[in-house]
């Protein structure tokens, strides 16, 4: 499937929640969401109840655009999580969870996924000392996430040392003076903070 190059904010009236998939904008009174909650297009206000494909459907839409991911990709996890042990909807997320993109974003480094799908693509992240610029690489515990000694005087990473730590989830560790964190633990289906049904995707894709 193509990738989309649409309006972000489209996605989440698409959705109808937000994404946060504009950083600051999101916490903002701008946030489209919030000034316009129906559907796009010219009938979005008036669509009818929806059937529970389309749950199911808009569910999965949800949670890839969440990630920022397109179907191929997205299914990807979903064939991984099936073989690993467990219940695969949990694995699923917990393998969306450990890309390095999201990880980039939940330590606070960037403000949004698509902003950390950035850095890392532009070679500003180290992964255990070494350079990783792949937004899908998947962390494991242990691991030591940092910005690359020779960027942290950059403007950006910069004012990310000056500025406040934000609310880690459990999982994580993150030093804003030094610009690195821990993978303390893989996220378990309780780290996940999203409003995620997965159980949805997992009907819809075993139709
Ligand atoms: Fe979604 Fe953020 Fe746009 Fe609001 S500002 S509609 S949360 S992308």
């Amino acid at each position: 499937m193509a990738k989309y190059t649409g309006p972000d904010c489209r996605q989440c009236r698409r959705e109808g929640v937000k994404l946060f998939l504009k950083g600051e904008r999101c916490m903002s009174a701008k946030c489209a969401i919030e000034k316009r909650p129906t559907p796009p297009g010219q009938h979005g206000a008036g669509r009818k109840k929806a059937s529970s494909y389309a749950v199911q459907l808009r569910e999965k839409q949800k949670t890839k655009r969440i990630y920022g991911l397109c179907e191929k990709q997205f299914r990807g996890y979903f064939d991984k999580a099936e073989t690993m042990r467990g219940i695969s909807g949990e694995n699923m997320l917990s393998l969306l969870e450990r890309r390095l993109d999201n990880v980039v974003f939940r330590m606070g480094i960037a403000p949004s996924r698509a902003q950390a799908r950035q850095i890392v693509n532009h070679a500003l992240i180290t992964v255990n000392g070494k350079t990783v610029n792949i937004p899908s690489f998947l962390v494991k515990k242990g691991d030591v996430i940092a910005v690359k000694e020779n960027k942290v005087d950059k403007t950006y990473f910069k004012n990310l040392k000056e500025g406040k730590s934000i609310g880690l989830v459990k999982w994580l560790e993150f030093d804003n003076e030094k610009l690195s964190g821990r993978i303390v633990e893989l996220p378990t289906r309780e780290d996940i903070v999203e409003n995620i049904e997965e159980h949805l995707i997992v009907e819809l894709y075993s139709k």
